[in-house]
């Protein structure tokens, strides 16, 4: 009998990433989705149906495990899964926490920030947007001022980690400020989440942090959280305008059917994968860890290049671990989709745009790779420099 790939398509599907390299597994360095174990895509293997016994404690444990990552307490915080993309957990977090019309304060961080700018802006909040530093973190002093000058801006939506430049934003002073001044925090940590540390039983003020399977979790893209305040999430019901979008919907579907069952068809095999790779997250040490092992791999790298001639675009003192910028070389060979197709029949694939105000190419430090793979990465960077010709390798 045909095997049932050959018998649909003709062809085998499901192949995993490998370069032209033979043998070479792709490295994919860009923030999300990330390189994930074996084991993690083997999980994918298997069939569910939502509803079904089998699949009820699956879902209900992931819910206590991402709680128990995130400090939350239960009873005050609750999981609430949201299917697709961190923007749409970002939109979702929005639309639930701040009521139409409602003004929420964004630090303008770089390219996240701006993203979600433009989902509040369309949901009918109104965006109040702090101009802040490109090469520093979000300093505390001048969100306290917006805040004391407009008693109407009831949150503040940050993103931890702004994918856009590299740079770690802190929740907690920022977090001390809303809280002071009686407002709200929302925390984009799409890009953070596993990796830098949140504590949510220390921040009452945040309503709600958000983030996705496939990122510093290294899981597969599909599925997005928020874990939010139950009394906050309470109070919410009606804001959202969106069914779909509604954080006090899947919570009250939770009360009602129980923390087991999903409000509309999950991505079950990208669930039980995930539950693979907080197996795996567990067992490296959770999210001391992970972030211990992206630093690595982040000074890797951010020694490397520099050693390579190239210049980071931030200072050491601000790089964070998630994500390095590299100023595009001076040199009129330079061309971003050339670099990032030489790398990629080395086996390491970049991102093929930049973020910046200047030309960059960006390297993403996140996903189940190691210091050994950047010094790989690196190499390879200086054998694609040399094919393109490139001698002035400095910022223009
Ligand atoms: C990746 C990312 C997102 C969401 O991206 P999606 O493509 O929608 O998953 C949001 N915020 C930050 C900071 C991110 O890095």
């Amino acid at each position: 009998m045909a095997n049932l790939d050959t018998w649909i398509s003709g062809a085998p599907r499901g192949k995993p990433a490998v370069s032209s390299v033979p043998g070479v597994c792709m490295l994919l360095l860009i923030p999300g989705p990330v390189t994930t174990r074996s084991a993690v895509r083997e999980a994918l293997r298997y069939d569910f149906a939502p509803w079904d016994n089998d699949f009820r404690p699956l879902y209900a444990g992931i819910r206590e495990r991402v709680l128990h990552i995130a400090h939350g307490i239960p009873g005050e915080h609750a999981t609430l899964p949201l299917q697709g993309c961190g923007h749409f957990i970002t939109e979702a977090a929005i639309r639930t926490f701040v009521p139409a019309g409602g003004k929420l304060l964004i630090p303008g961080t770089g390219a996240y920030a701006d993203r979600m700018i433009r989902l509040a802006r369309e949901a009918g909040r109104i965006p109040v947007v702090l101009p802040v530093s490109p090469v520093a973190a979000v300093d505390s002093n001048a969100v306290a001022a917006a805040l004391e000058a407009d008693p109407d801006i009831g949150h503040v939506g940050l993103v931890q980690s702004e994918t856009g430049s590299g740079i770690v934003h802190d929740p907690v002073t920022i977090g001390a400020v809303a809280r002071r001044l009686g407002r709200r925090l929302l925390v984009d940590a799409v890009s953070a989440f596993g990796a830098l540390p949140l504590d949510l039983a220390q921040q009452p003020e945040i309503d709600c942090v958000g983030f996705t399977a496939n990122k510093c979790l290294e899981g597969v893209p599909g599925m997005a959280f928020a874990v939010a305040r139950i009394d906050r999430v309470e109070h919410c019901a009606g804001n959202a305008g969106s069914w779909s979008l509604d954080l006090s919907s899947i919570y009250a579907h939770a009360l009602r059917s129980g923390w087991g069952s999903c409000r509309f068809t999950p991505p079950a095999q990208v669930l039980n994968a995930f539950n693979v790779a907080l197996d795996l997250f567990d067992a490296e040490g959770g999210q001391p860890a992970r972030l211990a092992r992206y630093t690595a791999n982040m000074r890797t790298l951010y020694d490397g290049v520099r050693r390579l001639g190239l210049t980071p675009c931030l200072s050491p003192q601000v790089q964070g671990p998630i994500i390095v910028n590299v100023h595009a070389p001076a040199d009129p060979a330079w061309d971003l989709q050339r670099f990032v197709d030489v790398l990629k029949v080395r086996g390491v694939l970049i991102s093929n745009f930049y973020n910046t105000e200047q030309p960059s190419f960006r390297v993403g430090c996140i996903g189940a790779i190691t210091p050994a793979d950047m010094t790989r990465a690196v190499a390879a960077m200086g054998e694609a420099l040399s094919e393109l010709g490139i001698e002035r390798r400095k910022a223009a």
